[in-house]
């Protein structure tokens, strides 16, 4: 069967992972072709996850901001919230990203094909367009970057709209009086803080007994202790066990420690993780292996267990984030390419955009003692800051995690706000190896937040000793 078309190298899915690798090959000279089955490039993080959270996670803060201004002697109205007009303008923030990527691809000379695409071969894919039409590519290599979608909690009513996943809640229909977040994990923690923001009553509930549980139990402290002053209600060790679409309502019961109230809810949200979407591609076709969770297993350089098609981003596995996916497509490009190269990086920093941020990268502090690592840590408490104090936010710390044989920092954890922001310091010591006066001797700028780095360094060199 005759191709309709033929190409180089072909990437599979148009999200950071997947329009990095594809700029890449173009620039490195090889003719691209990018399969992606939504109009729009930029995959879940431009359109539905990273981009616009953040975008109405920035409203939620200015309302939030204006509400505590009195301490300061301003005082500013109950706020009047236009959904409209705020949808507007996330929606706008995504265009301006979606048509640069659209651009950045015809300059490259990328071409685009719109539609689904699954294997037929080790070097054939076939694409179906909404309109029914499809298209045979052969290629010369793949790269897989298909990514993930929401789980769905078996059971649930999710014909009934007011059950929403990510994307649902990104839409922003409504801000219902009763909102429950079902899962207290990032995702769900921050659309907690973007509703709790818009005025509704929110409810978490998580099975796990602490809120983001990859991150140390202190550094979400913080966070657990304003969300609870915020009237955001959270239940730990607890599960749903049903929903129901009622007419008043969903009506929820749950199982556990500490259950809520309240069982009538206006909106559900389920965030409960992400599954990827191994199994919707027909690897099997091209004899790619797939887990029979869906993740497609690569070695150092990318590649899957048939040498000339790789895999990168969520569709790979852990961690499932934006800044691991565009690193793993410019490398599967680059090897593509015919560079000599592997994944050298040694850590990959997690960001919580909550209300306080909480920022981690490396060991932290309790993989470090389970782990029986011989650590000693630096904790620099944002009471002693004078930036801190100043925004009136000092309810956040900067915490270095040594190792005790090289004096080596291994691993950071920051709660506080803009503790996003403050981690790639952190992550720069860790790939340099730094050692502890390397931080400590780095002078840093006066007052930011970002001297607490230092601080943190040098409460674990003892050079600061009069903190608690
Ligand atoms: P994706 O972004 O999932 O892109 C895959 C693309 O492939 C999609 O466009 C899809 O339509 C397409 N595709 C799939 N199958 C096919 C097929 N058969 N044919 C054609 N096209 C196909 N990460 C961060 O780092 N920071 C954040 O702040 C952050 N916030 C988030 C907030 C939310 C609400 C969500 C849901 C996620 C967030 N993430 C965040 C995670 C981040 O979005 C993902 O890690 C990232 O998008 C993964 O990139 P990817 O390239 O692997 O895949």
């Amino acid at each position: 069967r005759k191709a309709d078309v033929e190409c180089a190298v072909v990437v599979l899915g148009a999200g950071p992972g997947g329009y990095t690798a594809a700029f890449r090959a173009a620039d490195l000279g090889l003719d691209t072709v990018l399969i992606e089955r939504y109009p729009a490039l930029g995959g879940v993080c431009l359109n539905v996850g990273c981009i616009p959270s953040k975008a109405l996670l920035h409203a939620a803060d200015v309302i939030e901001q204006a509400a505590h201004a009195g301490e300061f002697g301003v005082e500013f109205g109950k706020p009047k919230i236009n959904l409209d007009t705020l949808r507007g303008y996330k929606d706008k923030v995504v265009g301006q990203l979606t048509k640069g990527l659209a651009g950045m691809a015809r300059q490259r000379k990328v071409r685009v094909l719109q539609g689904t695409g699954k294997f037929v071969s080790a070097n054939e894919i076939e694409v179906a367009g909404d309109d029914g039409k499809v298209q045979l590519l052969r290629f010369g290599q793949c790269i897989i970057a298909a990514g993930s979608q929401a789980l769905k909690l078996p059971g649930f009513p999710w014909d009934d709209p007011r059950i929403m996943d990510s994307t649902a809640a990104l839409a922003l229909a409504d801000a219902p009086k009763k909102l429950l977040v079902v899962g207290g994990g990032i995702i769900g923690l921050e659309m907690a803080t973007v509703y709790r923001g818009l005025g509704s009553e929110v409810t978490v509930v998580e099975l796990a007994d602490q809120l983001i549980p990859g991150a140390d139990s202190d550094l979400v402290k913080p966070l657990a202790d304003r969300l609870k002053k915020q009237g955001v209600s959270t239940h730990l060790r607890t599960r749903v066990v049903e929903a129901r679409a009622g007419k008043k309502g969903i009506e929820v019961t749950f199982d556990g420690d500490n259950i809520p109230d309240g069982k009538l809810y206006d909106r559900v949200l389920v965030a409960v993780g992400r599954a990827p979407n191994g199994n919707r591609i027909d690897a099997e076709k091209a004899g790619v292996r797939v887990t029979e969770r869906g993740f497609i297993e690569v070695d150092a350089q990318m590649r899957t267990n048939v040498p000339h098609i790789f895999a990168i981003g969520d569709i790979v596995g852990q961690p499932m984030l934006a800044h691991k996916a565009t690193h793993e497509g410019k490398l599967a490009a680059e090897v593509a390419a015919g560079h000599k190269k592997e994944w050298v990086a040694r850590v990959i920093p997690s960001v919580a955009y909550t209300d306080p941020e909480i920022a981690w990268v490396g060991v932290t502090e309790a993989e470090a003692r389970a782990k029986g690592l011989k650590v000693g840590v630096g904790k620099f408490p944002w009471a002693a800051s004078g930036r801190a104090i100043g925004l009136s936010r000092t309810e956040g710390f900067t915490k270095l995690v040594f190792d005790e044989a090289t004096r080596r920092v291994i691993g950071a954890g920051i709660v506080g706000v803009h503790a996003g922001e403050l981690i790639a310091e952190a992550a720069l010591a860790i790939e340099m190896g730094c050692e502890v006066e390397d931080i400590g001797h780095t002078i840093h700028p006066h007052p930011t937040l970002s001297e607490s780095v230092a601080m943190a360094a040098e409460v674990y060199d003892g050079t600061i000793t009069d903190l608690y």
